[in-house]
């Protein structure tokens, strides 16, 4: 709530994880959506648009399922190639919306072995969307199971690249919420996290 009384960033520490839970379906360990939740508790305050992007390894299909027939949220995810990664069935890059909701969503499928190199042209292009959208607020849905050692993804991010991540989703100059989405090498993940955050607060 304290984004909607101004405050520029906000930080949800959930457990389990909510992005893979749609309407009427849960799984991959997620029940309630919580940034969907979220989205939805900002459109209901009095914020017109909201953007939701997911930078979570795993592609949100949970979230792309509820807002996907809407043009009060966008949706952009950058994820695992669907053809090798959970959830399989949706993430593709031409799932882009239907009905008034087309053109509002937009997914980037990526391939095994990405680096930030490759990663940050996809983040870009979602930024621009974000931008062109004119939302009044960003919901991230944070996960870096797309760390270089993450055990059940295969992407190849460092820690340093959390930081440029966060300080590239503070240049949209939106109140921003951060949900915790997934992240599976458990040593690490609180490092990652905190470098995400840190970049975020350090260019605002
Ligand atoms: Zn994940």
């Amino acid at each position: 709530a304290i984004i909607a009384t101004g405050e520029r960033g906000a930080f949800a520490l959930c457990r389990p994880p909510g992005h893979h839970a749609a309407h009427d379906m849960f799984g991959g360990y997620c029940f309630l959506n919580n940034a969907a939740i979220a989205a939805q508790w900002l459109l209901d305050t009095g914020f017109h648009k909201v953007s939701i992007l997911d930078v979570d390894f795993h592609h949100g299909n949970g979230t792309q399922d509820i807002f996907y027939e809407r043009d009060d949220v966008l949706f952009c995810s950058i994820h695992g190639d669907p053809k090798e990664a959970f959830p399989h069935f949706l993430g593709y890059s031409d799932e882009r919306g239907q009905g008034v909701g087309e053109g509002f969503n937009h997914n980037y499928p990526m391939p095994r072995g990405t680096t930030f190199a490759e990663y940050k042209i996809s983040l870009q292009h979602s930024l621009n969307h974000i931008s062109d959208f004119q939302g009044n607020a960003l919901v991230v849905s944070v996960g870096v199971d797309t760390f270089e050692n993450d055990p059940i993804s295969f992407f190849r991010l460092q820690r340093q690249d959390y930081a440029i991540l966060g300080e590239m989703i503070s240049s949209l100059h939106l109140p921003t919420l951060f949900v915790l989405e997934g992240g599976y090498d458990l040593k690490e993940m609180g490092e990652n996290i905190v470098s995400v955050l840190r970049g975020f607060e350090r260019s605002i």
